[in-house]
């Protein structure tokens, strides 16, 4: 579709002229109703750009993780969020990594063309929270089937999903195994399974995000659907992992750079004391070292990138590009709030929506303390602390 260049800069036009149909009046509407951007992700569908990363032979661009980073800074960097739609983006990864040929030409085709959304991903349990292994959710072998039972929680666009991506434990913890392994990884096909066992339950949020709770009761899915070897579903789900931060860290860049860019503007314009308020360095420093981390948190991202994109999977990179562009994004709108005084606080400005926004990325889909912990333990050597 595109000559390939290092910035994707014909991409980020296109998606950015895209985006530019949906203002924030768009943004600003959806947040105050507590509604889905069905006609935005519809747009972004149509054009293709949520197929960017599904191989051409099963429909997709084909393009390489670059490509979906570009396209989803660019809806961050225009005032808009993708936390509706990155995950179609992405959590075909897991069934295209580790599934059967069968399932890939099943799924992936339909996938990529939209008629099949797959953006649930059901890994998050209230009890267990960021300790995966102590998850609860059964799977158990009845026939040719699998019956589920257990609960899911911030399983986001469940909603607005045909399938799901559900990590649950398949043989139960015995003494002298590791608590990660009897994970298995099932594909669940959300049309037939509601109100068959599957029951889906909105929660509300700081922020306009679909996210909800699930609930399995002897929800039947065909054994068939079980992607890779049963008992190994912890490694699938973590080797997408890498990818996903990288994408996120993407999108904490684009709100960086949105909001620096609102702040400058506000910041020229505003008269205070018979001058520009961006006049006094009170103003203009703050703004000024948000800029300069948002720009070394890019260079993070890009470095995550390259080596992913040359065959290695980062983990150290990938974890550190997430840290500091969350860091960033959540410095600029810290910035961008104050700068604009009391008008900040006002919705029709869109700054204390995207506050609200960036904050998410403190805690999701990973927290700040448990990449800490990552670096700490696997690249600098010290001993494990959880
Ligand atoms: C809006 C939203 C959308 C989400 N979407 C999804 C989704 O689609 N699918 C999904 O599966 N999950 C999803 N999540 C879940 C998200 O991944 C988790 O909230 C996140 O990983 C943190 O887990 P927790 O909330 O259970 O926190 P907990 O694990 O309960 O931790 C609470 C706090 O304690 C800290 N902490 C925990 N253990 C340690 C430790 N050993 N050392 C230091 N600090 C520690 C954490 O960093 C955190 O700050 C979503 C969450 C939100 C809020």
């Amino acid at each position: 579709m595109f000559e390939p260049d290092a910035d994707h800069s014909e991409i980020r036009e296109a998606v950015a002229k895209l985006c530019a149909k949906f203002p924030a009046t768009y943004w600003r509407t959806l947040d105050r109703d507590v509604a889905y951007p069905t006609e935005f992700v519809r747009a972004l569908t149509e054009a293709g750009w949520l197929a960017a990363l599904i191989p051409e032979e099963y429909g997709g661009a084909g393009l390489p993780l670059s490509a979906g980073a570009a396209i989803l800074e660019e809806i961050h960097r225009s005032g808009g969020n993708a936390g509706a739609c990155h995950a179609q983006m992405y959590t075909m990864g897991t069934l295209l990594r580790h599934g059967s040929e069968a399932q890939k030409a099943l799924y992936l085709p339909g996938i990529a063309d939209g008629a099949l959304r797959l953006q649930a991903f059901g890994v998050t349990e209230p009890t267990s929270g960021t300790d995966t292994g102590a998850l609860q959710t059964t799977a158990v072998r009845d026939g040719d089937d699998f019956v589920v039972n257990g609960q899911k929680i911030w399983t986001s666009r469940a909603e607005h999903s045909d399938l799901m991506i559900l990590l649950a434990r398949t043989t139960p913890v015995a003494d002298g195994m590791k608590k990660t392994s009897g994970l298995s990884v099932l594909l669940v096909d959300m049309r037939e399974a509601l109100g068959h066992g599957l029951t889906v339950r909105p929660i509300r949020t700081m922020m306009n995000h679909a996210t909800t709770e699930v609930f399995f009761d002897d929800l039947r899915v065909p054994a068939a659907n079980l992607i890779g070897e049963e008992g190994k579903g912890f490694r699938y789900i973590l080797s997408g992992m890498n990818a996903e931060r990288i994408l996120i860290a993407a999108e904490c860049i684009g709100d960086a750079k949105w909001l620096i860019e609102k702040a400058v503007g506000y910041a020229k314009e505003r008269t205070v004391f018979g001058r520009a308020i961006g006049q006094n360095q009170g103003i203009q420093f703050p703004i000024a070292r948000a800029y300069a981390n948002m720009r070394a948190a890019e260079l993070m991202v890009r470095d995550a990138l390259g080596q992913y994109e040359a065959g290695v999977n980062p983990g150290a990179e990938a974890n550190m590009a997430k840290l500091l562009a969350a860091d960033a994004s959540n410095e600029a709108a810290n910035v961008c709030i104050q700068t604009h005084g009391g008008f900040g606080f006002a919705e029709e400005y869109d700054v204390e929506r995207k506050f609200r926004e960036t904050r998410l990325y403190q805690v999701a889909p990973i927290s700040t303390n448990l990449i800490l912990s990552y670096l700490a333990e696997h690249v600098l050597g010290m001993p494990r602390s959880y």
